[in-house]
């Protein structure tokens, strides 16, 4: 597996790949991986003649800066990692590497980033735009692989690859879950004993959901799936949203036709989880 730190190293393999016939399939994360992450570069490996995985903490996403302090690294378990599930490259490049200038675009993604991550993290997604676009420009992968976990960043990904005309295909996968339910995610090991515990309400509560659309109105949903997970004394709930699945604006009537997503946020002391489950299923 090659470790690749600069852009120049990795955008040589990648024309030199793509050369010679192969098709690539890129897996952008933060590191810190679980098996969440692991499904996506597998999936990218059935899918592609090679993988490359990138791993980098974006600081242009995080709008709180102790946020981005306590965010878990483990490079060197991540690369063993990366090594086993058969990953041919991972692209770890520094932060003066990625932005050796100061990065100034602003994406308008209209409507969308208005709500839920994108109105409760102010410049959270033009973050996340700049650096997944940048990285397909370097990577310049065939396909690209993105955790349904973060739907509204999958939304907004796509959005941004046609605004810049790139032709890598976007392609969705799965939320991977503990037992418990509690979506897989870098943050939960920050998580006390009593708190991962509680946290797999949040799945619960998405499933309440779930069971009562298209039966009540989302606004009486939304309560009742509010008042599931602040029960749970270390839970706090930021926003639980019922929204419409391509357009990301609230819901006011439940109906079986259009797709419909609920998407929540939650605060487990200085932890914010995000999930979400589609109401169609
Ligand atoms: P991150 O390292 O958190 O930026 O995540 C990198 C990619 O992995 C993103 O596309 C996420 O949506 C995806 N991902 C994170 N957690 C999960 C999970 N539990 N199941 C599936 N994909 C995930």
């Amino acid at each position: 597996m090659e470790v690749f730190r600069s852009k120049g190293e990795q955008s040589s393999w990648s024309a030199r790949e793509a050369s010679s016939g192969s098709s690539i399939g890129f897996v952008p994360t933060m590191g810190a991986l679980h098996a969440g992450h692991l499904s996506l570069v597998d999936r990218a490996r059935r899918e592609n003649g090679k993988v490359v995985c990138s791993i980098f903490v974006n600081p242009l996403q995080f709008n709180k800066t102790e946020d981005l302090e306590t965010y878990p690294r483990t490079l060197e378990r991540d690369l063993a990692l990366l090594k086993e599930a058969g990953c041919d490259a991972v692209f770890c490049p520094s932060t003066q590497e990625m932005y050796p200038e100061k990065m100034s675009k602003r994406y308008d993604f209209g409507e969308l980033d208005q709500v839920m991550e994108g109105s409760h993290r102010p410049g959270h997604f033009n973050g996340v735009a700049i650096v997944v676009n940048l990285l397909l420009e370097i990577v310049r992968p065939h396909r690209a692989y993105f955790g349904l976990k973060d739907y509204q960043q999958l939304r907004i990904v796509r959005r941004m690859a046609e605004m810049e005309g790139h032709s890598t295909e976007i392609i969705a996968c799965e939320t991977v879950r503990e037992a418990d339910g509690l979506a897989m995610s870098s943050r939960n090991v920050r998580l006390s004993k009593d708190q991962r515990r509680e946290a797999s309400t949040i799945y619960k509560a998405l499933v309440r959901a779930r069971q009562l659309y298209p039966h009540k109105d989302p606004a009486a949903i939304k309560q009742e799936a509010i008042s599931l997970i602040n029960a749970s004394p270390r839970l706090e709930v930021e926003y639980f949203e019922i929204v419409d699945a391509i357009t990301l604006q609230p819901l006011e009537r439940s109906s079986e036709g259009s797709p419909a997503i609920a998407c929540t946020a939650v605060y487990a002391g200085e932890v914010r989880l995000i999930d979400n489950l589609s109401l169609n299923a």
